[in-house]
């Protein structure tokens, strides 16, 4: 059968590929990647030494055309999804995870790279193949392949209980979630919530065959209903009913309470970092990441907290001024908290994010974006016609460099049904050498903003332009490396507290005045977004900006120290070493009912365990590689391609820290950030 998913192309052939090519593509495709490997070992099996062009080069290339077939599958599948589409790809994530976890464990694989780390030809490889080669070693370790035989069961067991867990602790936390809701028949009841969460308790009502309004946990409602509604009472009720859930208070019908899941995940999460050797979870977690050690996160958590907390309490004791003077509150409670802040943000920085759309068509934006990094990077950006493509809304571009055309990316920015919400970049080709030719990158770069309406152009508000930057970021952190090794080509590779380095860096660029002309232009008169707006919309962006890192602060120190200071032999209660945090940096304590902890899915149901810090972490390395840019001009030349050499030219072909040090010429510090935040 003629497959358009197995055939040679340099971009996906999206008119032709059908439904019922998708599955055998990727069988194929699994397929090929075991035979070339099962070939390769053979050899090594009968006397050849294991090298990088009997092992790793065959291995990279039969892998990137799994890649290749993959790549468009799955983005079809967040961008044009069918019902068809849908059970075929949950079919083939399947089979891909499976196919993952055997390469894992494939024993002979892991010898045979073994083999090559020790063998004389290994000194002779450059850096690069070396990082690739070393990065593969590491993960081998990680995946338990090198354990002996009944610790490696072992380790098989607890993988197996904590991914059960996992389960566990995320379905808990949607039950006692979705369990919880509140009928109201009258709209009074409700005062102060805005149309959009009336309408939105309105058709939740409906979808439950109720009356009126309903009122849940779920974040939209219950956002709105503790920063909106005028009735305490009210704000009291769902901030408890939203702070126990999967606690023992929420256990009326079911066993939905977490503490226990918490417990063993924790124990289980010890153990397993034991037995790989490390002394606790957090420094298992950061083996793979940019920090060094649990101690260098708790010391960098605390010097953020330090140096934020004068600014916070000033953000509360201003909140709680406002509370009294105004609205005749002595006491802010919890619940009070989102109320009385909106209602501040309002007095004092309000600029509704419509008044600014239409300043910001989407096309002027991008074009604006084009100008930007074309200034930093010397890059040129021109749309490519003639390709195919999957959808009317999307458009392509190549990048040169020099004249010569470096990188290719799809822009898909506009929301539509079928369409996973969000924005994100996803890898369409790698860069690297196939049989001594260049495979040049390209990205898929998708976004959800508004589609023009008639003859009104696409309008983004200044949340959609920054997430433009950001995605925009990643994108350029895939299209501008110089790396030919996919495995650490790009973002392939890069630590992962050091992946929103480049995003963030970006988005820098759309707050400042001089960049406001090129990237805004009134739809109608094209005049640029005025100075005013722009200062009122910087004033309300560190609006109680010591309040939020705190806060931030007190997760990332809880999760960090909940894995590094992890006791086997008389664990300490999970409460105590979260109210111990916030002894040391809340500024407001929260009501002793609240178990915060018992819903914390990042971290007991998600990838974020003993890594939740990462988010402060990018942003201290973003805002200070930015604060070269302000010390030597927000268009320096050198500057800019000094952070294309280092940061974006190098993929994971090196350690972040020193990619850092090679661009800002020192370690980062927090000083951006905190001046940045206004915290200074
Ligand atoms: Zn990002």
């Amino acid at each position: 059968m003629n497959n358009p998913l197995l055939e040679q192309h340099s971009l996906p052939p999206f008119h032709s590929i059908k439904v019922d090519h998708i599955k055998p593509a990727v069988q194929i495709r699994i397929d090929h990647v075991w035979s070339v490997l099962r070939q390769q070992l053979e050899l090594i099996e009968q006397g050849e030494t294991p090298s990088w062009s009997n092992l790793i080069a065959p291995f990279e290339e039969v892998s990137d055309l799994l890649n290749q077939t993959w790549s468009p599958v799955s983005h079809l599948n967040g961008v044009q999804n069918s019902d068809d589409l849908r059970d075929i790809y949950a079919e083939c994530v399947q089979l891909l995870t499976e196919f993952g976890t055997a390469i894992d464990q494939y024993e002979p694989l892991y010898k045979a790279y073994k083999t090559l780390a020790a063998s004389e030809g290994f000194s002779a490889l450059t850096q690069t193949q070396k990082k690739v080669i070393q990065d593969a070693l590491r993960d081998f370790t990680l995946s338990g392949i090198a354990l002996p035989k009944e610790q490696k069961q072992r380790y098989g067991e607890i993988k197996q209980r904590l991914s059960t867990l996992s389960t566990e602790f995320s379905n808990n936390v949607l039950d006692s979630t979705q369990a919880w809701y509140k009928q109201f028949d009258k709209v009074e009841a409700l005062a102060g919530l805005p149309e959009s969460a009336l309408a939105g308790a309105k058709q939740m009502a409906e979808q439950k065959n109720k009356s009126g309004y309903l009122i849940t946990l779920d974040a939209p409602s219950y956002m709105a209903v503790v920063t909106y509604t005028d009735d305490r009472q009210l704000r009291k009720i769902i901030y408890t009913a939203y702070a126990t859930r999967a606690t023992q208070s929420s256990n009326e019908n079911r066993d939905w309470d977490n503490s226990s899941l918490i417990d063993e995940t924790l124990a289980l999460r010890h153990e397993l970092a034991l037995l790989l050797g490390f002394k606790n979870y957090a420094e298992l977690s950061l083996a793979t990441k940019m920090a060094e050690s649990p101690q260098q996160v708790i010391d960098f958590l605390h010097e953020l907290a330090q140096k934020s907390l004068p600014m916070a309490k000033q953000d509360l004791t201003t909140l709680q001024d406002f509370a009294k003077k105004e609205h005749n509150i002595e006491i802010v409670e919890a619940w009070d908290v989102a109320y009385y802040s909106e209602k501040l943000r309002q007095r004092d920085y309000a600029i509704a994010q419509e008044t600014l759309r239409p300043y910001f068509p989407a096309e002027k934006v991008m074009s604006g974006m084009f100008t930007v990094v074309n200034k930093l990077f010397n890059i040129e950006i021109e749309p490519v016609s003639d390709i195919e493509l999957y959808h009317n809304d999307v458009q392509f571009f190549s990048i040169r460099k020099e004249k010569k055309i470096i990188a290719y990316f799809y822009f898909d920015i506009y929301a539509r049904e079928k369409k996973r919400g969000g924005a994100w970049m996803a890898d369409c080709r790698t860069r690297r050498v196939s049989n001594g030719e260049l495979q040049l990158p390209v990205a898929f770069l998708t976004c959800n903003f508004t589609p023009p309406v008639g003859d009104t152009p696409s309008l983004l508000t200044h949340q959609d332009v920054t997430t433009l930057f950001h995605e925009f970021g990643h994108g350029l952190h895939h299209m501008l490396t110089q790396m030919t090794e996919a495995a650490i080509s790009g973002i392939s590779g890069v630590a992962w507290d050091a992946v929103e380095l480049p995003s963030q860096f970006l988005e820098n660029w759309c707050w400042e005045k001089e960049v406001i002309p090129m990237i805004s232009g009134h739809y109608e008169s094209g005049e640029a977004l005025p100075d005013d707006l722009l200062e009122k919309m910087l004033a309300a962006k560190n609006f109680q900006s010591g309040m939020q890192m705190l806060r931030q602060i007190e997760f990332s120190l809880f999760d960090i120290v909940l894995h590094a200071d992890y006791n086997a032999d008389a664990p300490v209660p999970v409460q105590a070493v979260l109210d111990n945090i916030r002894d040391q940096v809340s500024i407001m304590r929260p009501p002793s009912f609240n178990k915060f902890q018992n819903s914390f899915s990042h971290i007991f149901a998600g990838g974020y365990a003993a890594g939740y810090y990462s988010y402060k972490w990018a942003e201290v390395l973003s805002a200070d590689a930015f604060s070269l840019f302000e010390e030597k001009g927000i268009f320096d030349k050198k500057t800019g391609e000094a952070f294309l050499n280092t940061v974006l030219a190098n993929g994971g072909s090196q350690e972040p820290m020193e990619l850092f040090k090679a661009f800002r010429g020192r370690e980062p510090n927090i000083k951006a950030l905190l001046r940045h935040g206004g915290l200074l």
